[in-house]
């Protein structure tokens, strides 16, 4: 019997208790298997072998990854089908109500392809949506703007899913969602990271009556170790299996949808103001994911490949890597790299705030912006020995002859308001295959709203437009526009190979990870999984660089003579302190996978490969 119906199985005939139609949550009978009952797929930050790897945040995803490779699936099949499953055991982070990027590394031909499942603003969507009407100025962000309906944008991950099986998988989608239907109805165990993200969103879960009864059963955040089920998710993913986009996309479920977000399932007792939003059946109805060239540069002579807009992530990652390329860094004390890092990484920032929007509404000029003249024109703004002041100003993408003094350009017109939460994967196969594939709803618990009897929340993405209107910003609310996106899955070839993919949750943060985590695998020569581990620093453009205090610890009293001043990561609405929750795999010869997930970021990872090497 395959593996995951053969866990399935054990687990049904086990579990003796049975409701339908909501959450249940009990404690975990002993002999209910979750993924760290079957062999090698405990939480384990690296794994290396043969024959697939994935790396995700969740057991339970990376089990049924794993499950779809031994069964003959592709990476393509696996990654839906762990992205399926984190929807059920990562609901605050993912699911049907989001969106995504997804990059495809297809063996046969050597290509990289993409696809753009980004949240999409409805065709009524004012400029003014984050308005109070009461004050006319911005609702405050959190919790009362994104706790909303207006935040909900159209989602896109269902179609990215049907996109991504129907141009480079095998499986159909009602299998590929097989392994996620499962771990819904059996249950899953909850953890440390669950409970407390539940707890960090208590008082907007409070708000949506259908949100409460899902995730605060009793009133209460589900305790840690007991079984938490989700049989309306299960019923829905059914629907999608039987339905196929029509399912989400139109019918009783789209009109559903349409309610909760026109009219949100507000509690009697919730003092947030919760603005309802514009989105119709027509806006459902006319979604579409969309195909991609990536962006490319070189770096090092590696070919790195990243998410084009609607996404800020490929050229912001790509930008910061061009303007490094010239410095030679693996010289460098490790705080002289670290310092022309975050220097690159202002640059790069300066340049996605004036020019990074989606590409259907405003010119982009993605090209400039990873090209490696205009990325040397724009090193000459970094000294050595000392940090600029903060914001620099964006580069002019007019005229570049890499020359230094570089010219200027106008300052950016909007501000960085995204959130951290989200969810990275990464799957590779046995035929050599790739996926990095980066889901999210926006915020940790999204909109908060659950689609009544539907077993998943929302997103609040369209809260990532710049939230006051401003006609030359590139990222401005505008009707039927896709917000700007920080997601970063990217793809790294070596001799037309695959040689690392990796990506990140973390808001714009995503950015900065994704290219750290580049700089000490490439030149600082860490492993992969020390990379990963490493603490964080990002420096998004601002006067003081936001850093994980384990950074600040290693490189504070280091890098402050260059003129750094540091601010430690985190915020009053999260617990964490934490940037990203990284995944990734490296390539080795002869077939060699190293899959890598965080240590302990986010509770840690699960990295898992199909035939582990001895
Ligand atoms: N909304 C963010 C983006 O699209 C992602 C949120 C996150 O990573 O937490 O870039």
């Amino acid at each position: 019997m395959p593996f995951v119906r053969r866990r399935l199985a054990a687990a049904m005939a086990a579990l003796t208790l049975v409701v339908t139609g909501c959450a249940v949550t009990s404690p975990r009978p002993a002999d209910v298997p979750g993924p760290a009952d079957v062999p090698g797929s405990e939480k384990t930050a690296t794994a290396t072998g043969y024959d697939g790897a994935v790396s995700t945040v969740d057991p339970e995803a990376s089990a049924a990854a794993i499950g779809v490779l031994r069964d003959g699936g592709n990476a393509v099949d696996a990654a839906v089908s762990a992205a399926a499953t984190l929807g059920v055991t990562e609901p605050y982070s993912a699911g049907l109500g989001g969106g995504g990027y997804f990059v495809f590394y297809d063996a046969k031909t050597g290509q990289v392809g993409t696809i753009d499942g980004r949240e999409t603003a409805p065709a009524a969507m004012p400029n003014d949506a984050f308005l109070d009407p009461a004050t006319g100025k911005p609702y405050p962000f959190t919790p009362e703007l994104v706790t909303s309906g207006i935040s909900v944008g159209v989602p896109g991950t269902p179609a990215t899913w049907k996109r991504a099986l129907d141009r480079w998988g095998t499986l159909s989608l009602s299998e590929a969602l097989n392994p996620a239907i499962e771990v819904a109805t059996r249950g899953f165990a909850v953890d440390e990271t669950f409970r407390q993200q539940t707890l960090d969103n208590k008082i907007r879960f409070e708000a949506f009556t259908s949100t409460s009864s899902l995730f605060l059963p009793g009133g209460e955040a589900p305790a840690v170790g007991s079984v938490f089920q989700n049989h309306d998710l299960a019923e829905t993913y059914r629907l999608l299996a039987k339905e196929g986009m029509h399912g989400f996309y139109s019918g009783p479920l789209a009109a559903e949808m349409v309610t909760a977000v026109q009219s949100p399932p507000k509690s009697d007792t919730t003092t947030l103001p919760v603005p309802a939003g514009r989105m119709t059946v027509e806006d459902l109805a006319a979604y579409r994911a969309l195909d991609q060239e990536p962006t490319r540069v070189d770096y090092r002579g590696l070919d790195v490949y990243g998410m084009a807009p609607s996404s800020s992530g490929g050229t912001t990652v790509g930008e910061s890597l061009t303007i490094l390329d010239p410095s030679n860094l693996s010289e460098m004390t490790v705080p002289g790299a670290l310092h022309h890092y975050l220097e690159a990484s202002a640059l790069a920032f300066a340049d996605r705030g004036k020019y990074l929007g989606d590409p259907a509404f405003v010119d982009v000029p993605a090209t400039t912006l990873t090209d490696p003249l205009f990325g040397k024109e724009r090193a000459c703004q970094i000294d050595p020995l000392k940090a600029a002041a903060k914001p620099v100003p964006p580069g002019d993408v007019s005229g570049f002859d890499g020359a230094c003094p570089a010219p200027a350009a106008a300052p950016a017109d909007g501000k960085d308001t995204e959130n951290i939460s989200t969810t990275n994967l990464t799957v590779a196969d046995k035929w050599g295959n790739v996926v990095e594939y980066t889901l999210t709803i926006e915020q940790t618990g999204g909109s908060g709203i659950v689609v009544p009897g539907r077993g998943f929340l929302l997103n609040n993405e369209l809260t990532d437009f710049s939230t006051v209107y401003n006609p030359t910003d590139p990222n401005r609310i505008e009707p039927g526009k896709r917000p700007r996106s920080s997601m970063s899955p990217t793809i790294i070839l070596k001799d037309g190979k695959p040689f690392l993919a990796l990506g990140s949750p973390g808001g714009s943060t995503i950015i900065t990870t994704v290219a750290q985590t580049i700089l000490n695998r490439v030149d600082l020569g860490m492993s992969i999984a020390d990379a990963i581990a490493a603490p964080r620093a990002s420096q998004r453009n601002t006067a003081k660089v936001t850093a994980e205090p384990d950074f600040i610890a290693a490189y504070g009293t280091d890098l402050t003579p260059y003129g750094h001043e540091f601010t430690p990561s985190g915020d009053a609405f999260t617990s964490a302190a934490e940037i990203g929750a990284a995944t990734a795999i490296e390539f080795g010869p002869d077939g060699l996978m190293t899959a890598a997930a965080e240590p302990t970021r986010r509770g840690g990872g699960a990295a898992m490969v199909v035939r582990p090497s001895k």
